[in-house]
């Protein structure tokens, strides 16, 4: 199996390039945000709690964050690679993983960096918009629409996340600088980091991602 961790700032491409990534080769794709998303969405005590969370741009309960991903994993066993994105987020997460998981064959094979400035990274925040549907990912200030507002893949209509706006998004920068960075030292340490620039031709960042996972 290769399993492979982006790390990025908001914006930065990680959502984007995970699923590329995982179409093509077909790997499992976890998203830790797209996992408390559907907790939200279910309604439960433990959704509303999480939402509080989220629209002030702070991190989720590590425990909450494991319970989700133990679930989720298990639907891993026949999976050729994992890509996980937006998780670990933090030096807690990283290490708990490697106790539980590295041992098997769910150890991190490639850590990849997807390097943005803040300015650029809040453009991009600020225009995103994704599909209801198929969760394709656009931008409302640099993309072409078939129909103004729906997904050119599927037509269905584009909606804007709730903490996709500039104040949610600045906190959402400070917890990246302040808990998620520290983790590029620690995977550099082990050898599995690689850089990439962020760039608006999506498919030269993926074409640079295929090239350090082919090795
Ligand atoms: P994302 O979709 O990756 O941008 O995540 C959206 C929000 O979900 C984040 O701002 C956090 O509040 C929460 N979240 C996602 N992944 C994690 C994680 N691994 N640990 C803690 N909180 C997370």
């Amino acid at each position: 199996m290769k399993n492979i961790i982006f790390i990025a700032a908001p914006g930065a491409g990680k959502g984007t390039q995970s699923m590329m990534l995982s179409e093509r080769y077909n790997y499992l794709h976890v998203s830790t945000g797209d996992l408390v998303r559907e907790e939200i969405a279910t309604g439960s005590e433990r959704g509303l709690a999480i939402k509080e969370i989220i629209s002030h741009g702070s991190l989720v309960n590590d425990d909450i964050i494991f319970d989700l991903l133990d679930v989720k994993l298990k639907a891993s066993n026949q999976a050729k690679g994992i890509i996980f994105d937006g998780f670990p987020r933090n030096l807690e997460q990283a290490k708990r993983y490697d106790q539980i998981y590295g041992k098997n064959e769910m150890d991190i094979d490639y850590v990849i960096h997807i390097d943005i400035d803040k300015d650029e990274a809040m453009k991009r925040i600020l225009g995103r918009l994704i599909c209801s549907k198929c969760g394709s990912i656009y931008n409302e200030y640099y993309d072409k629409f078939n129909n103004q507002n729906h997904c050119n893949s599927c037509d269905s209509t584009l909606d804007k996340r709730v903490d996709d706006n500039e104040v949610t998004f600045g906190r959402r920068f400070d917890v990246y600088l302040e808990e998620t960075k520290p983790l590029i030292d620690y995977y550099k340490e082990q050898n599995l980091l690689y850089t990439v620039k962020a760039s608006d031709n999506k498919e030269d960042v993926f074409k640079e991602i295929e090239s350090i996972i082919k090795g």
